[in-house]
């Protein structure tokens, strides 16, 4: 479509850097995980023998590595839940677990923040989660690392620092569904597309922020990703 027929100008392209180059990968939506490690699922209070579940962020909440968060409005209650980021190159329907990593460009770390009280709050009402985790700024996400590259990681230790002490301290190895596993599903409820980035549920350890905290979040053989809690928004 040609610019000129859009009545307000289009909205940036939403997007996350791509280690060791000036080049960015575009992003068009955020799929989230809502329960793939067993010994978060336990500090939940959640059934785990329940499969996974998906939710979404907008794109737009992304934040760079390096960025800083400002503290969201409405909630006492921020948690950090460290995860590792899938980039899809391609996508389809109904895609088969053994073709499922074909459509993989790269991986990064993200976290998912979480207005806890809040997104607890619309559970017990059965009311939608997006208040609680889709809020603005809520998914820091760190360089992408090509699988081209770097391969597609199956185990690794997966970290969050807050201030320097460990608070999340895991293993890709951990995940109940695996990577292929989640795309195949994920791609049954929708169609998944180049662009799209799934976030792949987190370990144990989800805890509270507060402005001025500095998480440091590192996945083995995948990258880093580090950011700010700040000041709240006037
Ligand atoms: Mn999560």
């Amino acid at each position: 479509m040609s610019a000129d027929r859009f009545v307000i100008p289009p909205p940036p392209q939403a997007a996350i850097a791509v280690a060791g180059s000036d080049q960015v990968f575009p992003v068009r939506r955020i799929w989230c995980v809502g329960r793939n490690y067993v010994e978060h699922i336990r500090e939940m209070g959640q059934d785990e023998r329940l499969p996974p579940f998906y939710f979404a962020k907008p794109a737009d909440a992304i934040v760079a590595d390096g960025g800083i968060v400002p503290y969201p409005s409405l909630t006492k209650d921020m948690h950090h839940e460290v995860e590792l980021v899938v980039a899809l190159k391609s996508g389809g329907r109904n895609i088969p677990v053994a073709r499922a990593l074909d459509c993989v460009w790269g991986y990064g770390v993200g976290i998912d923040l979480t207005r806890r009280d809040l997104q607890i709050a619309s559970r017990k009402l059965e009311r939608p989660w997006e208040i609680g985790k889709a809020f603005d700024h809520s998914a820091p996400c760190g360089a992408l690392k090509p699988a081209s590259q770097a391969g597609h990681p199956s185990k690794g230790r997966v970290v969050l620092k807050c201030n320097g002490t460990v608070r999340q301290d895991g293993d890709l190895e951990q995940m109940i569904w695996n990577v292929p596993e989640i795309i195949s599903n994920l791609s049954e409820m929708v169609a998944l597309e180049a662009g799209d980035i799934i976030m792949t549920g987190t370990p144990s350890g989800v805890a509270a922020v507060v402005a001025g905290d500095k998480l440091e979040c590192e996945i083995e053989g995948v990258g880093t990703l580090t950011v700010t809690i700040g000041q709240p928004l006037k």
